[in-house]
C-alpha cells in the first residue's frame, strides 16, 4: 500500500511539472509550434509526393518530345508553395540544365519575383510542358493532352492559392480559352475551389517588347495584394 501511494505520489508530480510546462510553452508561443510541425509535416509529405512523380516523368514517353529532350524539366520549388508559376515549356537552356527558366527570361523571371518581396524559393515554378518542344515551336494539342496530368498532380499535391501563368499559352491553356492575353490580365480568375489565377506577360516577351512592363508591374501589384492577404 505504502508502495501504491509512492507511485500516484509521484504520478501527480509528473503531471503538476508537465502542466507547468505546457502553460509556459504557451505563454512562449506554444501553439505557434504546434502548427509549426503540422505545417513542416505537409511539406515533407508533399515533397516526398512530388520526388515521387519527377521519377515517373523522368521515364515518360507519352508523347514523342521525349525523343529530342535532354533533360525533363519537373519543375522546382516550395512543395506547399502558396503561388505556382506556370510556363509554357522548356526553351534551350532549361532543356540543357533541367531546371525551368534559367535562361534569359528566368533571370528576369527571377528579378520580378523580388520586386514584390519573393524569392524563387518561395513558390514553385514549372511548365505546361515537361519537354522541349524542338526549335522552341508552340506546344501541339496531342502534346498537351498527354501532359497535363502531370502538372495536375503537382497542382493537386502543392495545393497553391494562386497561380500565375505567364504568358499567353500558359493562360489560354489553364483557363481553357482562346482569348487574347491582353483581355485575361490584369484581374483574378477563379480556377479551381480556393484557387485563382492571374495571368501576366511571359518574360520572354517581356524582354522583346520592353513596352509590357507597366502591365506585368501592375499584374504583380494586383499580385503582392492577394498574396499578403493569405
Ligand atoms: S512532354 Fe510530357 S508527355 Fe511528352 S514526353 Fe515529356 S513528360 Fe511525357
Amino acid at each position: 500500500m505504502k508502495e501504491e501511494n509512492k507511485i500516484i505520489e509521484d504520478f501527480r508530480e509528473v503531471l503538476s511539472l508537465a502542466k507547468r510546462y505546457l502553460r509556459q510553452e504557451k505563454e512562449r508561443g506554444v501553439r505557434e509550434i504546434v502548427i509549426n510541425a503540422k505545417l513542416k509535416m505537409q511539406n515533407a509529405k508533399s515533397k516526398e509526393a512530388l520526388e515521387r512523380l519527377r521519377k515517373e516523368v523522368e521515364r515518360c514517353k507519352k508523347c514523342p518530345l521525349w525523343r529530342s529532350r535532354n533533360n525533363v524539366v519537373f519543375g522546382e520549388g516550395n512543395p506547399s508553395a502558396k503561388l505556382v508559376l506556370v510556363g509554357e515549356a522548356p526553351g534551350r537552356s532549361e532543356d540543357l540544365e533541367g531546371r525551368p527558366f534559367v535562361g534569359a527570361a528566368g533571370q528576369l523571371l527571377t528579378k520580378i519575383l523580388a520586386s514584390i518581396g519573393l524569392k524563387r524559393e518561395d513558390v514553385f515554378i514549372g511548365n505546361i510542358l515537361k519537354c522541349r518542344p524542338p526549335m522552341n515551336r508552340n506546344p501541339l494539342p496531342e502534346e498537351i493532352k498527354a501532359c497535363w496530368g502531370y502538372l495536375d498532380r503537382q497542382l493537386r499535391t502543392i495545393r497553391p492559392k494562386i497561380i500565375l501563368a505567364l504568358g499567353t499559352f500558359a493562360a489560354q491553356t489553364l483557363l481553357k480559352t482562346d482569348e487574347r492575353i491582353s483581355r485575361l490580365r490584369g484581374e483574378f480568375h477563379p480556377f479551381a475551389k480556393g484557387v485563382e489565377l492571374i495571368v501576366t506577360y511571359h518574360p520572354a516577351a517581356l524582354l522583346r517588347n520592353p513596352g509590357y512592363k507597366r502591365a506585368v508591374w501592375e499584374d504583380m501589384k494586383l499580385l503582392k495584394k492577394e498574396y499578403q492577404r493569405l
